[in-house]
Order: C-alpha cells, then structure tokens, then sequence
C-alpha cells in the first residue's frame, strides 16, 4: 500500500502537524489503496503562508517566464502520463484504457491548453477612449483551489497552470477520496524547478482543510469544482472576507434529439451518459427524444445500455468502472429506487450490482422510459450512468423541458437543421451547448450558469479568472 502522508509546502514535502491518517480506496476491490494525512488549520495556514511569501516574486516574474514553467510541466508530465492513469485506475475506478486516453490525457490538453491561452492575453492595453487611459491586469493573489475526484487531474489542471500563468500563487485541497493524481501533480511541478511557494499542496477534507481555505483573511480566491452543496457552504464561508469565489458545479444536461438527427445521434448520446461512469458534471443524463422517433430511440438506448460491459479498472478492454465510494453507489442505487417508485418505465440496468459482482461499487447501465418533467430523477444530478428519455411534441416544449431545471451546466442538440440548432443554442439556458456531438473547439471556455456555478475555465477565459482589472490615466508609453 502506498504511503502519502506528506504535503508540499513552501517547495518541500513535509510532515503533518499531527497526523490523521486517511485511507484511499480502490473501489473496483473496496480494499485501501493508499494512505495520506489529513491536513489541519496549522497546515492549512503554513502553506497559505508560503504562497504568500511567494506572491511579489511570482507575480512579478515576467508572462513569458511563468509560461517556460508551465512549458516544463507539460514536458514532465508527458513523461509520467501512464503513471498518472495507473493511479487515477486506483483511486476513482477509471479502467486503464479510460484513465491513460481520457482522465490522464486531458490533464495534459488543459496544460497544453493553458500555455496557446497565456501567449494569447494581454496584461495591460491602452483603453482608447482618452489619452493615457490604460487597462492593467494583475493576478488577484493567493489562490485556494478545492477539487472532486471524479475527473482528478482534469479538474486540478483547469485552476493550477491557469493562475500560474495569471502570476497567482496557491494553495491545492484536492479531493480526500482521489488524492494521489495530485501528490503527482506536485512532483511534476517540484521537477519542473517551479519556485518555493507558487505552488502548495495540503490534503484533507472538506469541513478540515477546505473550509479553512474558504474562510481564510490571507487567501484572495477560492476556485471550487464539486457539488452545488459545498458550492453553497464554500460561499458562506468566503462571505465575511468577501473573497471571490470561482465554482463549477453539478449539472443535469438535456440531451435533445429531433427526428432528423443524424444517423447514431441516441447511440452516442446514451454512451456519453455512460462514459466515466456516469460521473460527469456535463453528462446528457436526460434524452429528450421528438415523439415520431421516440419508441426506436428507447430500444436503441437499451441496447446500448446492454452493450455496456461493466469491469474493473485494472483490466483492459473498453468497459465502465465501478462508481469511486460506497457513499456514491448508496446514493446511485437510492436514485434508481427512486425512479422506479415514481413509475417511470425501466427499460434496462436497474437496482443492484451487474451480475458477477459481489464487491466493488459496481452499478448497472440503466435507462428509464417515459420519464416526465419534475421527477426527481428528472431534476437531481444522479452521478451515476443512468439515463432519463423523455418524449416531446414541439421544439417549445423541449426547450421548456431542458430549461426546466436549476442547473445548466451543458445542453446538447441533435437535428440537421442550421436555423434551429441556431435558436436553440441561443435559448438554452446554460454555459455550454454542443450540437450534433462537435467539439466547441480549442481554447473553449467551460462552465455554467445558475446551480452550475458561474466559474469559467480554460482558455483565455480561464486566465482571466484568476486576474483582477485595474483602470490607470495618464499613463506614460512604455
Ligand atoms: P463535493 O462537493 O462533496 O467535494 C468536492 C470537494 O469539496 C472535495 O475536495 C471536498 O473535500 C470539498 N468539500 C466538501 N465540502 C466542503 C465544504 N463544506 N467546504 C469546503 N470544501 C468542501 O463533490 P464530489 O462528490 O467530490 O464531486 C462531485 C460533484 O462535483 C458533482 O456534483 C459534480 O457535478 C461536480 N463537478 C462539477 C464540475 C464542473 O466543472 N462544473 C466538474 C466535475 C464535477
């Protein structure tokens, strides 16, 4: 069993405080894995501390120096991607082929990402509307980022690289159930020479560590991904330092398919709810289906949910995990309990383990019929590969159903008519729309509006972020 007791602060691993020691699960086995600490306010205030003493260097250290780091980092990491997926298979249950081409590469893409966008913005211009009316931006400070552990290293590499670039310093939580891709995180940036402070990482939990680094005076930002409920709980505790506060939150993305959608639109749709096992803030957990196709649209979605092999994440093969925890399969299996009582039509998966499976948190592919607006799987972020199909007469009525719920991270829309995706990507109420499943592009900014958080990463955007607008007269031409 590996052993991570240490954090990284100041540009050193050291000890806890006091340690508590917390074991990381393998939930393809439900055996531990590994072993860290979890941090204190005592270790949450000395590498706050750290990133402080860090800030005027880093901050004052050239755009194009910070981005050389940045560079570096994505060399070493590169270099040790199949150690990354090895232990991202381990601690959130991702199976080897998913973990090294999907989890692990976009840590990768968004480091990569993240250099294109720095060489892009501009950290001071002239305003153009007086003369010597000038635009300067300057990184807001030290930075808590708190992150999930259901896409670890994407999620870390969207904040850190990011406020590198900005001239932030900060302070990493992530998440207590997958830390290792972190630990890793903070070899490759030691390895890259990255200076003493810029970077600090402390593991803990939420209540420990993370609600500290919400309420501390000497952090500027916390950047949060995780649930709206300690979306929520973060915001209070910012409140009284009247930090900003970045979230990315859950989502419950509509899914919706015209009776012209081309060819494969329902098979993709359903294996992109399955993907990563459910586990996707941005998943298309509901398919809303035009009434002329919706009967074929329901069959195809079963097949596709029985075409969906279920294994552990040791082993090869182009099969889902198991869900991270017990608390998430508790959660997932309470769902489709749910589901059933409120009679919606269960056409495949279900309750239980896939059969074969006595151990690990294993759940069934499952798809539900005939599922109408204001069910509470309808409106609840499920977190599991369970996908809600939902007929519909006319594109109002979609657009009412899809903008029915409180969230709106990612909606997605199938049909081959340019007018309409038009007017829907512009009435869909959420951060992102992805029509006919094409990429929104390099560089693309990712987030949401309304319980989706507000916080947009990557790109130029995700630099911004981490950046504050001071408006200057009279200044001089450099
Ligand atoms: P979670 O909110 O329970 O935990 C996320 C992180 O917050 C963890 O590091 C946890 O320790 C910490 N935390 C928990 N309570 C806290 C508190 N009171 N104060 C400070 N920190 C606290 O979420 P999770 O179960 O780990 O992750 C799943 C959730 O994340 C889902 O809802 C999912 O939709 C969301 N998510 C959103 C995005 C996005 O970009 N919008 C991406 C991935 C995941």
């Amino acid at each position: 069993m590996r052993e991570h007791r240490q954090f990284y602060i100041d540009g050193q691993w050291v000890d806890p405080a006091k340690t508590r020691d917390c074991e990381v699960i393998d939930p393809s086995t439900e055996e531990p894995c590994a072993v860290i600490s979890l941090g204190s306010a005592v270790d949450t205030d000395a590498a706050v501390a750290a990133a402080r003493r860090a800030l005027p260097g880093w901050s004052e250290t050239p755009p194009a120096e910070r981005i050389a780091y940045i560079e570096k980092m994505a060399e070493i990491y590169e270099r040790r991607i199949d150690e990354m997926a090895e232990v991202i298979s381990m601690e959130m249950g991702a199976p080897k082929a998913w973990a090294r081409g999907a989890q692990a590469a976009a840590g990768l893409g968004n480091i990569q990402g993240c250099i294109a966008a720095a060489r892009q913005v501009q950290f001071d211009h002239p305003l153009g509307t007086a003369e010597g009316a000038h635009i300067l931006k300057e990184p807001i400070g030290v930075v808590g980022m708190i992150t999930p552990w259901n896409w670890p290293v994407s999620q870390t590499t969207l904040k850190v690289p990011f406020a590198m670039a900005a001239g932030c310093t900060m302070v990493l939580k992530p998440s207590e159930f997958a830390p290792l891709d972190s630990i890793l995180l903070a070899e490759i940036i030691d390895e890259a020479g990255v200076p003493a402070g810029v970077f600090n990482l402390v593991n803990g939990d939420g209540e420990g560590v993370g609600a500290v680094l919400s309420a501390h005076p000497d952090v500027d930002m916390i950047s949060f991904t995780g649930s709206t409920r300690a979306g929520k709980a973060i915001s209070k505790a910012a409140a009284e330092t009247l930090k900003r506060v970045s979230l990315e939150l859950g989502g419950k993305g509509a899914n919706i398919v015209f009776a012209d959608a081309p060819e494969g639109a329902v098979k993709k749709g359903a294996r992109a709810c399955f993907n990563n096992t459910g586990q996707s803030c941005n998943a298309p957990t509901r398919m809303l289906v035009e009434r002329p196709i919706y009967d074929e649209a329901v069959e195809i979605a079963r097949e596709t949910a029985e075409a969906t092999t279920v294994g552990s994440a040791h082993e090869d093969g182009r099969h889902i995990g198991p869900l991270v925890s017990e608390r998430q399969f508790d959660r997932v299996q309470a769902l489709i309990e749910t589901g059933i009582a409120e009679g919606a039509r269960l056409v495949a998966g279900g309750p239980g383990r896939p059969e074969g499976f006595n151990r690990g948190f294993f759940v069934r592919p499952t798809v539900f019929a005939d599922v109408t607006p204001g069910m509470e799987i309808e409106q609840t972020e499920i977190f599991g590969p369970v996908l809600s199909m939902i007929p519909f007469d006319t594109e109002e009525e979609a657009l009412e159903i899809a903008n029915g719920t409180a969230y709106g991270l990612t909606n997605y829309v199938q049909t081959s008519d340019p007018a309409r995706r038009n007017r829907l990507a512009r009435r869909l109420r959420s951060g992102m729309v992805e029509m006919n499943y094409k990429p929104r592009g390099a560089g693309a900014p990712f987030g949401g509006v309304g319980l989706s958080g507000r916080a947009r990463e990557g790109g130029v955007w995700g630099i911004e972020e981490y950046l504050e607008v001071k408006s200057v007269s009279d200044w001089a031409a450099e």
